[in-house]
């Protein structure tokens, strides 16, 4: 094989829902939300190598790793094992999704890279079975091998397809702060959580194509934690509602805020003094996909 490559486009999520129902034994989290795919995305070409079976990652983002730790490595070792692919692959990932946000940034790098080399190589393998290999990786991959809109349930592996919502502007914006997932979790108190968000009435109004409705149902439980412990998220949400966004919230465990809007001017100069105020330079206006 001479060397072929393939490129295609990662994108993010936002939770325009999101849910914890209870902390199992094993330290995971039963969770029902609902995952939403964002026009921000990273592209990431892979090339197949004929001389080597190395798995070669570059990056254009100074912010992730260029080794064995990267998601994209870990997809690509996998596919080799699972598939008994003999040549290497050389992957360039540019990264345009902020890194440790809630956007699910590594894992759709991953799932692009299990879709890419399965195109590539020619494996055949059904959506079904790349879903159940990526759920090895992380709990956000099988729905990155799927995107869209999609209701996830269990860890998160459990999806089910959902109709696409209205076509709005969503303005994301990441604060310059790091925040772990794992820290997050960890100082949830799943079990006396006091709100629930109504995944089922937002489920009822994507159906009836309803967005006040729906976005007056947005919610994130992890708010709870990741907002207390930094305030610039309430801030973030404050301005873009004052602003003229439906409804502002958080994306997975943070600290990426988003908000809905219906008018592109009012979204551009939320944006506009997102930055002005300092809050944050990392402001991005996208739409669903
Ligand atoms: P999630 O929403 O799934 O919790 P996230 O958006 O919070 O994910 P990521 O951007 O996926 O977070 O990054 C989490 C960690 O994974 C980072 O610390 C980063 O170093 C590591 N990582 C490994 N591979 C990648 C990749 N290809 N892209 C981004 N991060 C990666």
């Amino acid at each position: 094989m001479t060397n072929q490559s393939i490129t295609l486009k990662a994108y993010g999520k936002i939770n325009l829902g999101l849910d914890v129902l209870r902390r199992l034994e094993n330290g995971y989290h039963e969770v029902k939300m609902i995952m939403q795919s964002v026009s921000l995305h990273d592209v990431i070409t892979i090339t197949a190598l004929d001389t080597s079976n190395d798995i070669i990652i570059r990056t254009s983002s100074g912010k992730i790793p260029c080794n064995e730790q990267n998601l994209a490595y870990k997809a690509a070792k996998l596919m080799m094992e699972t598939y008994s692919i003999q040549n290497g692959v050389d992957i360039y990932i540019e990264k345009n999704i902020p890194v440790a946000a809630g956007m699910a940034g590594g894992s759709t790098d991953c799932a692009a890279v299990f879709k890419g080399m399965n195109s590539l190589f020619e494996i055949g393998a059904s959506e079904m079975d790349l879903r159940n290999l990526g759920v090895k990786l992380g709990a956000d991959v099988p729905y990155c091998i799927m995107g869209h809109t999609a209701l996830s349930e269990g860890i998160g592996e459990i999806l089910t397809p959902l109709p696409k919502p209205p076509a709005c502007i969503v303005l994301l914006a990441k604060p310059d702060i790091d925040v772990s997932t794992k820290y997050v979790y960890e100082n949830l108190q799943a079990d006396t959580l006091e709100i629930h968000p109504d995944i089922d009435g937002m489920i009822c109004a994507i159906e009836k194509q309803d967005l006040h409705t729906l976005c007056t149902k947005m919610d994130n439980v992890l708010e709870t934690v990741t907002g207390k412990k930094y305030p610039i998220i309430s801030e973030i949400e404050h301005l873009m509602k004052s602003e003229g966004a439906l409804q502002s919230i958080m994306s997975g465990s943070g600290p990426t805020v988003f908000g809905i809007f219906t008018d592109t001017e009012k979204a551009g100069k939320a944006a506009a003094l997102i930055r002005e105020r300092n809050l944050t330079q990392e402001v991005h206006v996208a739409e669903f996909i």
